[in-house]
Formats: structure tokens, C-alpha cells, sequence
């Protein structure tokens, strides 16, 4: 049993008394039933972000009535919508003794538009539960599904996620939002502050400052409605994979990406992956080399030919009418043709493989939980935590950040499973780094690796878009222009919005005045 740094039993006791009054006993949850919130892959100890109690409102009225009481008793509250954000450390909270604010109940999909495309969905709604009413009710859209799909449309908008469609970038097909702020008062952003508007989903501005970012990756509110463009779906779809054989093909493969994905010819968020995340989808290393230190190239050469994989997988989707595709295929295979030994591969190739078909469900947005294999790496007790350093779409950074990632990794012992996710103009460079989450020692490896190369990443120009609640500090500090500014900014607009500073202390390493000493960094 942990409590709110600061404060004693008897307010805690009052507190959870409150809360009881507002959402219902068998709504409250303390001691054992807080297991579900824990971090499921902890880089520190479970100890280190232990809730000291979740509340599950059903309502909007119930979550103002929660933070009033919040703000009476100096209660901090981290909001959740599914709590599946498992690799950035689930539905824990950045400090022990904080409070789940767990929207779970809050499950509603308020409205489907066909004909405009989009939705309008509560915090609780999972990928599986929108993917699902669409396919019941014959609905023509397709979701955008990040991997896994387990979590929410809200929770992954909100950390500004990923998927791999055309509408891969989850916080640009957001339009609309209902927030409640941490003083109770409820606003809906862009058109929906417009009462009865008709817009509210069709036009993300509305009038006067855009305000919808200020609440992703913040602690400024709690978001209880959210609208999501949803994609047509389209008269033909077809995924393909294009290998390329040599580790050292890395730069000229980007350098092609870059005006393909700029003209939109490669019109989702496609992915180019190292072998070994692709290898660990169906196998253990173990299975492929049981020898000390990195996996050596003759192994890599044999487990490619036998798996029909390069050093570098691209995995890239066509939609449209079928002759349309068939004129794009033409562009994307001559480009990358260039590259000796690329080879390429559509569906009937890769039927069997699972590598394959994931991905492929992926880039249609079906909602999958495959990639968790990637998990028994190492064998037992797997977990990751991603480092998320955003990277140009230029083969020269991304070598850059490839090589120092492997090397340093390598050193202590770990092999670079990664991928790069190609964006509008940046990819995500996403390195799985998995470890044992049940061994301490294998723990603070991984804690120190990722460390060192956040820092040495940042002395290069390089940043992470998202980070675990163990890093928020270190990822706010590589953001040091002008003293800090941006930190100030944030900082200003977090005290006037939650003076009491109740809300999700920690988030993007901002820190109220009574909890400023876990703001330990480079700026306190
Ligand atoms: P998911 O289950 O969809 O992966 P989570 O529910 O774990 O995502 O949410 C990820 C993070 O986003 C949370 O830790 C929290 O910081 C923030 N968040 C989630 N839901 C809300 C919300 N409704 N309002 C404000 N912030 C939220």
C-alpha cells in the first residue's frame, strides 16, 4: 500500500471515502486490485510507480465530480483510457502513490459517419471494439490500428502513436475533442465549441489558437471524447515486402523511400525492418545461434536464405482501383530496383508467414496482437521498452542512428531488433529493446542503455517523440533550446490550468511545486 507523497492515511482515507460517494464502492480500487495497473515490463521495479488507488468514473459528470474532490483533498490523478500503453510503462503513473483515473467505463462509440469518415468514440473504445463495430454494421471504413491493437484510439492519439495506413499518423486524423479540465469546467475544442456545430469532426481548426495538441502528452486534462478519421475503404488493397540482402544497403534504400513517400507513391506509413524483428516474430535466438556476442554474418547469411529475408524488409501497401495499383507498383518496383539484390514479394509469395501476413493485416488496419511474440527473444520473462528517437528520411541519419543503436547495444549484449516507420517527412525509429523484466541486473542494463544513447542521440540533433514514465525527465531535458524555454512555456500553462497540481505529475517530465524533487534532471 503506497500513498500520494505528502499525504498521510487520514486524508487518503477521506479522499477515497469521496470518491466512493461519486463513482460507487465497486468502483474503487485499492490493495490487490491494483496488480492490473502495474507496469507489465518494469525498467526500474514495479515498486518505483505503484498507484495507491484507481477510480473509474462513468460519466463526464462523474469525472468533474472526481477532480473537484481531487482538488479538495491535493489527490493526484494520472488518467488512463485502456491503459495498454505497455512499452511506455502501461496504466502505471510517473510517481508512486498517484491515483488511476481509469475511463475504462467510459466505452461508448458515439457516432460512426460513412459517409464522412469518421468517428466519434469515448476513452474506452479499443481498436478490437471500433474494428468490430465497423465489420458487424457492414460499415465501409477501416480503422488505423498501431501494433498491438489492443489499446485505444484515444490513449494512442493522445501519446501521438503510430499505425500503418494511410492514416498512420494518429494525432493528424484527430479532429475534435471534449475535455475536461482539471478545474471541473468541460470545453470542446476546434468546431465543437460551436453549440450544435455540424463541424465538430469535419474541421480540426476552429477559431482563435488550436488547442487540441496541448492536450496529448499532457497533463493540462482529461480528454472524455475524441473524434478520429476513419479511411475509406478502398476498391483494392495490396501489401508487399521488398528484401534487401546487405546490412550496408541501409542509406541508398532511404535516400529511395524519401521522394517516393514525399509524392505519396508509397502512401502509408510503411516500414522497413532489420531481419532479426522480423526472425523473432516466429523464433527464438537460441533456435538461430547459441554462441557469446552478436549473431555473426555467416548466421545471418544461412537464417535469411532459409526464411527468404534481407538484412533490411520493407513492408509497403498499394490501395486504389487495381489499375492504379498496378501503375504505382511499376514506380516503387523500378525505384527500388536500383538497389542490387532487391528482391520482391505480394501476398501469394509470403502465404505462410506470419512476418508477413501481420504486417499485411497491419497496413489494412485490422487490429492484431502478433508482435508480442517478439517477446520470447531472449526466452522467458520478455519485455521492451522503445526507444523512439525521430529520424529524416535520409539514409545518412539513418545509418547514423542504426550504427550507434547496434554498437551500443551490441556492447552490453543485446541485438538491435528495429524498424524504421516512414512518416510524412520523418520516421520513427523504433529499436525494441527487449530484456528480461523479472531480472534486476538485465534491468538496470537496459535502464542504462537507454539512457547513454538518449544522451548521445542528443548531442547529434536526435530526440524521442514518446517515452516510458521512467524517462520523462531525461527525454524533456534533451529539449534545452534557449535555456529551457519550451519547459517554461509548459510549465506556465500547467500551473494555470492545475494550480493544485493534481493532474498526472510527471507527464512529459512536467512536475508541480509539491513534487518538484522527482523532476530530477539536467533542469531541477
Ligand atoms: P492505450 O491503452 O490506448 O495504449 P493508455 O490508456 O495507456 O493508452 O493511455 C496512454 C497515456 O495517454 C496515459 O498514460 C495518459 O498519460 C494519457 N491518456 C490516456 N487517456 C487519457 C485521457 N482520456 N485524457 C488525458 N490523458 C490520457
Amino acid at each position: 500500500m503506497v500513498l500520494p507523497p505528502g499525504m498521510d492515511q487520514a486524508d487518503f482515507n477521506k479522499a477515497a471515502e469521496a470518491f466512493r460517494r461519486i463513482v460507487g464502492d465497486q468502483w474503487v480500487f485499492l490493495g490487490d486490485q491494483l496488480t492490473g495497473y502495474e507496469d507489465p515490463f518494469p525498467v526500474t521495479s514495479k515498486e518505483s510507480s505503484r498507484a495507491s488507488i484507481a477510480v473509474a468514473p462513468e460519466n463526464v459528470e462523474q469525472v468533474q465530480a472526481v477532480l473537484k474532490a481531487a482538488n479538495e483533498f491535493k489527490f493526484p490523478l494520472w488518467p488512463i483510457s485502456t491503459g495498454r500503453n505497455i512499452v511506455f510503462g502501461g496504466a502505471s503513473p510517473a510517481m508512486t502513490g498517484t491515483g488511476i483515473l481509469d475511463l475504462k467505463r467510459m466505452n461508448r462509440i458515439l457516432e460512426v459517419n460513412e459517409e464522412n469518415g469518421y468517428a466519434l468514440v469515448e476513452p474506452g473504445v479499443s481498436y478490437f471494439d471500433l474494428y468490430n463495430h465497423l465489420q458487424e454494421n457492414n460499415i465501409n471504413l477501416w480503422i488505423d490500428s498501431p501494433s498491438p491493437g489492443w489499446g485505444s484510439p484515444m490513449g494512442n492519439t493522445l501519446e501521438r502513436g503510430m499505425g500503418y495506413t494511410p492514416y498512420g499518423d494518429h494525432l493528424m486524423m484527430q479532429c475534435g475533442m471534449e475535455v475536461v479540465l482539471p478545474d471541473g469546467d468541460v470545453v470542446r475544442t476546434g468546431m465543437g465549441g460551436v453549440p450544435d456545430s455540424k463541424m465538430w469532426q469535419l474541421f480540426k481548426y476552429g477559431f482563435g489558437p488550436y488547442v487540441d495538441g496541448m492536450f496529448t502528452q499532457a497533463s493540462y486534462g482529461v480528454v472524455t471524447k475524441m473524434g478520429v478519421w476513419l479511411m475509406p475503404k478502398p476498391p483494392g488493397y495490396r501489401p508487399y515486402m521488398v528484401t534487401f540482402e546487405r546490412e550496408d544497403d541501409l542509406e541508398q534504400i532511404i535516400d529511395i523511400i524519401r521522394p517516393l513517400r514525399l509524392s505519396t507513391l508509397i502512401p502509408n506509413a510503411a516500414v522497413l525492418c532489420n531481419n532479426l524483428l522480423d526472425l523473432a516474430i516466429t523464433t527464438t535466438r537460441d533456435e538461430i545461434y547459441t554462441g557469446k556476442g552478436p549473431i555473426p554474418p555467416s548466421v545471418h547469411k544461412k537464417i535469411n536464405a532459409e526464411h527468404k529475408l534481407g538484412m533490411w524488409n520493407f513492408f509497403g501497401g498499394l490501395y486504389g482501383p487495381p489499375d492504379m495499383m498496378e501503375v504505382q507498383w511499376k514506380y516503387i518496383r523500378d525505384a527500388f530496383s536500383q538497389v542490387k539484390g532487391a528482391k520482391f514479394y505480394g501476398a501469394d509469395d509470403r502465404k505462410g508467414d506470419p512476418a508477413f501476413e501481420y504486417r499485411a493485416q497491419a497496413m489494412q488496419g485490422i487490429p492484431h496482437l502478433t508482435e508480442f511474440s517478439v517477446l520470447n527473444w531472449y526466452g522467458p520473462g520478455g519485455g521492451h521498452i522503445d526507444l523512439t528517437l525521430l529520424s529524416p528520411v535520409t539514409g545518412k541519419d539513418a545509418v547514423t542512428q542504426y550504427q550507434m543503436q547496434r554498437e551500443y547495444g551490441e556492447k552490453v549484449g543485446y541485438d538491435y531488433l528495429g524498424e524504421f516507420i516512414v512518416g510524412w517527412r520523418d520516421m520513427h525509429h523504433i529499436n525494441f529493446m527487449i530484456f528480461n523484466h523479472t531480472d534486476e541486473e538485465d534491468r538496470k542494463r537496459v535502464y542504462d542503455l537507454y539512457e547513454r544513447l538518449t544522451i548521445d542521440s542528443g548531442k547529434l540533433g536526435y530526440a524521442a517523440y514518446r517515452a516510458h514514465t521512467k524517462f520523462q525527465n531525461l527525454v524533456r531535458d534533451q529539449f534545452a533550446y534557449n535555456d529551457y524555454a519550451m519547459n517554461r512555456l509548459q510549465m506556465k500553462l500547467k500551473e494555470t490550468l492545475d494550480p493544485n497540481g493534481i493532474m498526472a505529475p510527471g507527464k512529459a517530465g512536467l512536475w508541480p511545486e509539491q513534487y518538484k524533487q522527482f523532476g530530477k534532471g539536467r533542469i531541477s
